[in-house]
């Protein structure tokens, strides 16, 4: 999908909901299709040099709200804060690597037939799931 025909999408969702997309909006949803796996911090660095008006805490309100609104997801590598990426990425799981911190997807497949053998045994109803393999990447474990 186009970044134009994501954007209108994004100002739609936005105003059926009540509220404007606004510079700001526009700017932390651009960053994010450009870069995944975001924190807050690291999109604060990346945009205050083209938006010094764009404070820390606008990014974190910004992220709280796009969450609520199901356009970002948030994920936990368990780093004491959150990463975010758009939503309209394709579902995918994450493997951290705890010495460079890079982060590598896989997709889902391996996961949903876990999901299903689960809830084969269990009777449990799966709604989502999320993983995070902890572990260190070829080239730091080839160091
Ligand atoms: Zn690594
Ligand atoms: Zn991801």
């Amino acid at each position: 999908m186009s970044y134009t025909s994501r954007v209108s999408e994004l100002e739609q969702l936005l105003r059926s909901r009540g509220y404007r997309l606004t510079n700001q909006r526009r700017v932390i949803v651009g960053e994010l299709e450009g870069a995944r796996h975001l924190s807050a911090e690291e999109l604060h660095d990346r945009l205050k040099g083209e938006h010094p008006e764009l404070g820390l805490s606008t990014v974190y309100r910004t992220l709280d709200l796009l969450h609520d609104l199901g356009i970002v997801r948030k994920e936990d590598f368990g780093e004491g804060y959150f990463r975010y990426e758009l939503t309209t990425e394709r579902i995918h799981h994450h493997a951290r690597c705890r010495e460079c911190g890079g982060v590598i997807e896989f997709n889902e497949e391996l996961m949903e037939y876990l999901a299903l053998q689960v809830e084969r045994e269990t009777g449990f109803v799966t709604e989502w799931h999320e993983i995070t393999l902890h572990g260190r990447c070829a080239a730091c474990s080839a160091s």
